[in-house]
């Protein structure tokens, strides 16, 4: 093969998110879509250098802006698979406002956080996720605050497709990611992902026991939205993952856009005048 131009990932040995980079190239490959109909958008952290280990068009943003430019991007070319990659420092703290709004549009987007409960590129301070109590270089004597929970405000959002995944379970993960990209709205998958270096809390050891999957579970119903969040209040001695909610008769942002229902914006002739464009565009350099 040509390996020209290849970059490996530069995580530290160990990291959960080899197992998510793993399992979305799987995905894409079992699902056959082809490389140059995907976009993957990050914003800032150890994760969101996603894009530039995987072979698709790739978009490294701003800290907690991945979802606003990627609904950008969606609606420019709705063609197009998105995939937004990150952290829940990037995601839940900085991009925390975005993270509403996107599900309340409902984007046609997967967005994969890679959640290991602490600030991983900057050297290990609390997060959005952090445990209460847990210690940390920015909390020594253990974090004053209660973490959010990311699938219950999913699920309160509007969130269309809701899961949880774990980087130690990577069959799971790669058909949780196939069937994220399959549905038709934002679909949210939160993935135990972790932290080597600076969580030594929340380790692969520690979840192992603890995960148990939705899907083993015949009697869930994951159409439920009251029995989905009731489920996502759960953490202990077991924490589940798997598809927690998903519904498919809310329209997607581009299918309730007039414009967009002759094909995407990228391919459409301009209703502008070239002239008039041109001026507009010189405007605004
Ligand atoms: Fe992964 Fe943590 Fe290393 Fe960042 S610091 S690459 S999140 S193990």
């Amino acid at each position: 093969a040509d390996l020209k131009g290849k970059v490996d990932p530069d995580w530290c040995p160990g990291c959960g998110d080899y197992g998510v980079l793993a399992a979305v190239q799987k995905a894409l490959v079992d699902l056959q879509i082809p490389n140059h109909e995907v976009a993957t958008i990050s914003g800032i952290g150890c994760s969101s250098n996603f894009p530039g280990f995987i072979n698709t068009y790739g978009m490294h943003t701003l800290h907690g802006r991945s979802l606003a430019v990627a609904t950008g991007f969606k609606m420019a070319n709705h063609g197009m698979t998105v995939l937004v990659t990150g952290g829940d420092g990037d995601g839940f703290g900085i991009g925390g406002n975005h993270f509403t709004h996107t599900m309340r549009r409902n984007v046609d987007l997967l967005y994969i956080v890679m959640d290991n409960q602490i600030y991983g590129l900057t050297t290990g301070q609390t997060s959005p996720t952090s445990r209460r109590g847990m210690k940390t270089k920015s909390m020594p004597f253990g974090n004053l605050e209660s973490p959010i929970n990311p699938i219950s405000m999913a699920l309160a959002a509007g969130a269309t497709f809701v899961a949880r995944g774990f980087s130690g379970e990577q069959k799971h993960l790669t058909e949780l990611i196939k069937q994220g990209i399959q549905h038709k709205g934002f679909s949210f998958l939160d993935v135990f992902s972790p932290c080597v270096t600076y969580n030594h809390d929340n380790t692969y050891q520690w979840f192992r026991p603890r995960v148990k999957k939705l899907e083993d579970d015949a009697s869930y119903d994951a159409t439920n939205w009251l029995g989905a969040m009731e489920r996502s209040l759960e953490w202990g001695d077991e924490i589940p993952i798997g598809k927690f909610f998903e519904r498919d008769d809310v329209p997607t942002l581009h299918g309730a856009e007039p414009v967009l229902q002759t094909g995407p914006l990228v391919h459409q002739e301009m209703r502008v005048p070239a002239e008039a464009a041109k001026g507009f565009i010189e405007e605004l350099m």
